[in-house]
């Protein structure tokens, strides 16, 4: 039987997993179907891989070679208190991604829903300096989490005029003046556990995340992986990839790493926030 308050409840549970010692809320910013269709977007996907694709992520594969789509940001919440973003969604309604995508969106109601506020969050990770995922970093001119130190992939920073062209004036520039911004290279510490991945490819800079507390583990994957594509048939390359061979070998390397480590795998852009490889 279906009624609102139950699904209410079982998306609120697919959108939470408890790691070790820390909650982890996947927080969808947005949902929406892309500019660019699926097989123009993944052109070496054949016939075959979009079917188990399409088994694996229903909702993401529309008629008409269609691409649905979600924006996700993911909040980690360790016992020992603060919170840590990965990634900043979509953003407010005139947020540089709105050229493109369903803005505005929903950060500060997912905040709210799990008694977070604004100031509440001590690390922000940027994956990467795509407008899909700086969002709500800077709203109006000024840093949206004001007692967060932001971490940036530096090589991102220093492509950003390539990666989008309103990022510099609209994030890194607010940020900057704050004295907020942490441009990193290697693996660095966010906060209890957690720790960056560099995976260079997508991004010159993109930069994915691990949690490990206890036994268990996630690996947030930013844009290594992009579609349910890409998990059965991960040499497939992605249309807007700066570096795909680069790419490749990123995202085979964080799969592998996820199967090693019995990890979640929370991801940007499919339906369900974490899923299994
Ligand atoms: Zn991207
Ligand atoms: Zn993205």
């Amino acid at each position: 039987m279906h009624h609102p308050a139950s699904e209410a409840f079982d998306t609120q549970r697919r959108r939470t997993r408890r790691i070790g010692t820390c909650v982890v809320h996947a927080l969808c910013d947005g949902a929406g179907t892309f500019f660019e269709p699926l097989s123009s977007a993944f052109p070496d996907a054949g016939a075959t891989d979009l079917a188990s694709a399409a088994a694996l992520d229903p909702d993401a594969f529309l008629p008409d070679d269609r691409w649905r789509l979600h924006f996700h940001a993911f909040l980690i919440r360790p016992r020992e208190g603060g919170a840590i973003l990965i990634d900043a969604g979509i953003g407010p309604a005139n947020a540089p991604a709105a050229a493109w995508a369903p803005t505005p969106g929903r950060m500060p109601e997912n905040l709210t829903s799990w008694g977070v506020a604004p100031d509440d969050v001590d690390v922000v990770l940027l994956t990467h300096l795509h407008s899909d995922h700086v969002g709500w970093s800077v709203v109006e001119g000024r840093p949206y989490f004001p007692n967060a130190r932001y971490v940036v992939p530096k090589a991102d920073h220093d492509a950003v005029e390539k990666l989008n062209q309103r990022v510099r004036e609209a994030i890194l520039t607010p940020l900057a003046a704050t004295g907020q911004l942490d441009l990193v290279e290697e693996s660095v510490r966010l906060g209890p556990g957690v720790t960056t991945v560099p995976t260079p490819g997508h991004t010159p800079g993109h930069t994915s995340a691990l949690l490990q507390s206890g036994n268990d583990a996630v690996l947030f994957s930013g844009d290594a992986v992009l579609n349910a594509l890409q998990l059965v048939a991960p040499r497939v390359a992605y249309l807007f990839d700066d570096a795909p061979e680069a790419a490749r070998a990123a995202r085979l390397a964080l799969l592998e790493q996820a199967r090693l480590r019995g990890a979640w795998l929370a991801t940007s852009h499919l339906t369900d926030p974490f899923v299994r490889v």
